[in-house]
């Protein structure tokens, strides 16, 4: 027999307003798997930050879609509390975009049980998040153009990607142009410690800080790169869990640790590593994948943590889109978002235009 539970995945293929350069390549789509449960009444939301490619990390859309229908939807038929689908699914090893989307959309469904917005329900929040924006690669004149309708509409902190090679025409025009702003560089691991005479050069650049100077994987020639360099370090891509952001801070090889709930498991690691980082007193922000409105909502709810201490990459949905999946858009006012009031994540979902933006809609019953 059938119960009331169901569990809809959404493959969406949504266009970027416009293409976002990394070191690692451009997209011009963002390719979200969306999940979508039916429980008691309840609809809860998450989205995975996958995407097409094994760029960022070794997961894709096809991995993730792989581990939520083979393993972790044999962890929620009894829809149960987040942290008891961490429990079940630490034997699983990696595959954390996967948990965290499943994790996620747990967070969202307990919230809405208790009728409390997300973002009060995990922690002490300042009820706003800064919010800082991430520029791609492109034509330097066009990210000088972009930094300065930025600067204009409020954004706390600038962020621009940076590729080997590229990066000193890059750093020295818009330093010559902007001597003042807060400016941090993102290079997605495009370095390694062999570049170290590159990485010295950018210090004259009077960078808020360098984020993931060195390979993907990378946290011990971090630390020893942090000794050459006086640009602060921030990483992204190798804390993957609480021990690893231990080990950073532990080595020196982090000045401030990039949170994105998706690579960290879920919405519950990211709350240990927040409060690590609050312990040895370093810098912390929520960073994004190009998310869709729904795991948008996800990062501003932690984005307004009082743990949360410098601006994230968590621009208004317009930033990136024409047309979002929901109908409720974050706006940016001085610099700042407020999360949604309404239970849970907070968003309406517009599944006429999910529907037309989905490659594939598989519905999944959860009978026990
Ligand atoms: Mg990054």
């Amino acid at each position: 027999m059938f119960s009331n539970k169901s569990l809809t995945i959404y493959k969406i293929r949504l266009p970027l307003k416009i293409p976002f350069t990394t070191s690692f390549g451009t997209q011009h789509y963002r390719n979200a798997i969306i999940l979508h449960l039916m429980y008691n009444g309840i609809d809860a939301y998450s989205e995975c930050v996958t995407d097409e490619g094994p760029y960022y990390s070794y997961e894709d859309n096809e991995t993730a879609l792989h581990i939520i229908k083979t393993y972790l939807i044999n962890y929620i038929k009894d829809v149960p509390e987040p942290s008891k689908f961490l429990e079940r699914s630490e034997k699983i090893k990696g595959h954390n975009m996967a948990k965290a989307a499943i994790e996620m959309l747990l967070w969202d469904y307990y919230s809405k049980v208790k009728k409390i917005p997300l973002y009060k329900y995990i922690g002490e929040s300042k009820g706003y998040a800064l919010i800082g924006i991430s520029i791609g690669i492109d034509d330097v004149k066009k990210m000088i153009n972009f930094i300065h309708e930025s600067i204009k509409s409020g954004y706390r902190r600038i962020k621009v990607k940076i590729d080997k090679g590229k990066e000193i025409k890059i750093l020295s025009e818009i330093r010559e142009y902007f001597p003042d702003i807060p400016l941090s560089a993102d290079a997605n691991g495009c370095y390694t410690i062999k570049d170290i005479e590159i990485l010295k050069a950018l210090d004259k650049y009077n960078l808020l800080y360098i984020e993931q100077p060195l390979q993907h994987d990378d946290i011990i020639h971090h630390a020893k790169l942090r000794k050459e360099i006086s640009t602060p370090i921030c990483l992204d891509e190798p804390i993957t869990s609480y021990e690893k952001a231990l080990k950073a801070f532990e080595i020196g090889a982090a000045d401030i640790i990039n949170i994105k709930p998706g690579r960290l498991g879920g919405v519950y690691n990211s709350l240990k590593v927040i409060e690590l980082a609050k312990e040895f007193k370093k810098g912390v922000w929520i960073g994004g994948m190009l998310e869709t409105g729904i795991g948008r909502a996800f990062n501003i709810a932690l984005a307004s943590l009082n743990s949360i201490n410098m601006p994230g990459d968590t621009s208004p949905n317009e930033r990136y889109f024409n047309k979002d999946i929901v109908l409720n858009l974050f706006k940016m006012n001085n610099g700042t978002i407020i999360p949604y009031d309404s239970p849970g994540i907070g968003v309406n979902v517009d599944f006429e235009f999910m529907k037309n933006v989905s490659t594939r809609i598989e519905k999944l019953d959860l009978w026990v």
